[in-house]
């Protein structure tokens, strides 16, 4: 079997891909594809492009689609996949209502061309009933304290499920401060004059019908001052997944990490705790968060010699920040920038 992983060049975004070929045949077969993440805020046109290039040799199914979460830069061109590709799996982590609500907000209020989120879009229609019941795909959502592994086995083609397998593990913020600051941001909104429209009588919010009202301009801006007030911030939901063979001395792996903020002591534990982070078994570290975070802690991701890639906006003079770079160095990994005017980076290995 040939593996071929995949970081495109796409910005300030993200877009990795994992392919499998049987060059057993006479025409090599793809016989499985995997992606995580599926977005762009650089540029969003040519991470279509590389959609369609991507896609356009071998089949077009692909088995699951992994979101590390739901900000603009790792989501918005999953509607340009859905619309080219057959996706069978949409993996995601299971989120609380008070947070999927407060990403919306930080995704409305980010949008520099007009009140329009395509990432928004994407979230309210996958998490209305009705919007993926019409859908081919399943969404498999993956809790924080759930032995996902074997969930996730179940989605590998025969052909695959033995020699490789997934691992998820959500990252979540524990602090019940913040988790009481985001309630009550909710409950603010359910005694709005504009916004309790969009929730039901028994407090469940109707997705579509708050991206609606996100969608207009003064909503935007009382919807501002309302948020200022509960001092929230960042992404505190957040899946990591580990794409690795099942044979752990073959050093093939990829640790994927989206945008952890790991500088949180707990999180970085609980991620040393289920994967092996300092062993040989990964190859490949997705520097979390465009490599912005830097601190002590992280330097234990960095410590077995690996090609460590950052997606990044071509120029970002902060990502990577120096520490991070530093970091990466002085342990003996190989920093990666790939931005939307390098070429793709991508790994072959043969199982
Ligand atoms: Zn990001």
């Amino acid at each position: 079997m040939r593996f071929v992983r995949t970081f495109h060049s796409v910005g300030h975004g993200a877009f990795y891909t994992e392919r499998f070929y049987d060059d057993s045949y006479n025409n090599p077969q793809n016989v499985a594809n995997f992606v995580y993440d599926c977005g762009s805020i650089t540029d969003l046109q040519k991470l279509q492009q590389e959609i369609n290039r991507e896609f356009n040799q071998g089949t077009k199914i692909i088995n699951a689609v992994f979101i590390s979460h739901f900000h603009e830069d790792h989501i918005n061109g999953l509607g340009h996949l859905l619309g080219n590709c057959t996706v069978q799996n949409i993996v995601i982590p299971k989120m609380p209502q008070d947070f999927i609500i407060y990403a919306m907000i930080q995704n409305a209020l980010i949008q520099k061309g007009g009140p329009s989120s395509t990432a928004n879009d994407i979230l309210s229609s996958i998490l209305s009933e009705e919007g993926h019941n019409n859908e081919e795909f399943q969404i498999v959502q993956i809790g924080e304290d759930d032995d996902n592994d074997t969930t996730l086995k179940g989605l590998l083609p025969p052909s695959v499920k033995d020699i490789w397998e997934y691992r998820a593990l959500v990252l979540t913020c524990k602090s019940q401060k913040y988790k009481n600051r985001l309630h009550s941001l909710t409950q603010s909104l359910q005694q709005d004059a504009i916004f309790r429209t969009a929730f039901k009588s028994n407090g469940i919010i109707d997705y579509p019908k708050f991206n609606h009202l996100l969608k207009n301009n003064n909503n935007l801006s009382h919807l501002r001052g309302l948020v200022s007030q509960y001092n929230l911030n960042g992404n505190h939901y957040n899946m990591v997944v580990g794409s690795e063979p099942t044979d752990k001395t073959l050093h093939m792996g990829c640790l994927f990490t989206g945008d952890a903020m790991l500088k949180c002591k707990s999180r970085m534990k609980q991620l040393v705790g289920k994967y092996a982070v300092n062993s040989s078994l990964y190859h490949c570290l997705q520097v979390p968060h465009h490599g912005v975070v830097g601190d002590n802690h992280n330097a234990q991701l960095y410590t077995s010699p690996k090609e460590c890639i950052v997606s990044v906006k071509d120029g970002d003079p902060n990502r990577p920040a120096a520490t991070v770079k530093n970091d990466i160095t002085i342990n003996g990994g190989n920093c990666v920038k790939v931005t939307e005017k390098t070429n793709n980076l991508q790994y072959q290995h043969t199982l």
